[in-house]
């Protein structure tokens, strides 16, 4: 069985002494986890202290980003060594604000997935179409075209270890959702698809996530599916009533 994941994208929100504040206030909703996994992937500035804050608890902490490169003449750039060093485990890639507003390329993403799973950083790769291609059908083909160019010369064996999340570009940070059905759909297919470039088994141990405007009240229909594996949160998770209220989703009825 797959162990449901929910991620934190807290994007460019929240200083050090803010950061602290929320996990002082998230502890009182949540301190302990049965059969999921939590990761806040706060702002670079904010890792360290987070990191320490949150050793010895349940919950883990990622970067909204990297480098592919581990060091050299990259102005302003953050190197996977770096989080690596700093204990960081998990890593954004792909997200679609840094393919739409800094023009990340999927070569790009290709480079940084290649890096990630090098420095044994778990990637969590974002694919999704826009409100055009979703009114135009080209859904499943364009997420299908993602993943591809994110994976091409990939090492076999490093596969099992990505984390896909299906993120249509229209639902984030918009209050308007795909429906349960309509992400288990797609996910059920990015699910087949990757038991293409790996096999059947392989892609039933592969954790597919949603994000796109996830509220505590919708998570449990989205949970219901079979395919869905957890969330990638952004405006919701940065309101720890919120986000425990996400968490509590998954978690077996008392
Ligand atoms: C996101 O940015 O990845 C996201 C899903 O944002 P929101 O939950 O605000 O739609």
């Amino acid at each position: 069985m797959r162990t449901k994941l929910i991620v934190a994208n807290w994007k460019m929100n929240y200083s050090v002494t803010e950061a602290l504040k929320f996990l002082a206030a998230f502890h009182r909703e949540i301190n302990e986890i049965e059969n999921c996994e939590v990761v806040f992937c706060p702002p670079f500035t904010a890792l360290y202290a987070m990191e320490e804050t949150l050793e010895g608890t349940p919950f883990k902490v990622g970067a909204q980003n990297m480098h592919w490169e581990d060091s050299g003449a990259f102005t302003g750039e953050i190197s996977p060594f770096f989080l690596k060093e700093m204990g960081v485990q998990y890593v954004i890639l792909g997200h679609s604000e840094r393919r739409q507003l800094f023009g990340e390329t999927d070569g790009e993403i290709n480079k940084k997935l290649m890096a990630a799973l090098h420095q044994n950083i778990i990637p969590i790769v974002c694919v999704g179409e826009t409100d055009k291609e979703h009114k135009e059908g080209k859904t499943f083909d364009l997420v299908n075209l993602q993943m591809k160019k994110a994976l091409e010369g990939q090492n076999k064996t490093d596969l099992p270890n990505i984390i896909w999340a299906y993120e249509p570009i229209w639902a984030i940070g918009t209050g308007k959702n795909a429906t349960p059905e309509q992400a288990q759909e797609v996910i059920q297919s990015m699910r087949k698809e990757l038991s293409k470039t790996t096999n059947a088994p392989t892609a039933e141990t592969m954790r597919i996530l949603y994000g796109g405007s996830v509220s505590d009240e919708k998570a449990k229909g989205f949970l219901k599916q079979p395919d869905i594996d957890g969330f990638l949160v952004g405006g919701a998770s940065l309101n720890p009533q919120k986000f425990a209220g996400i968490i509590r989703a998954t978690q077996r009825p008392q």
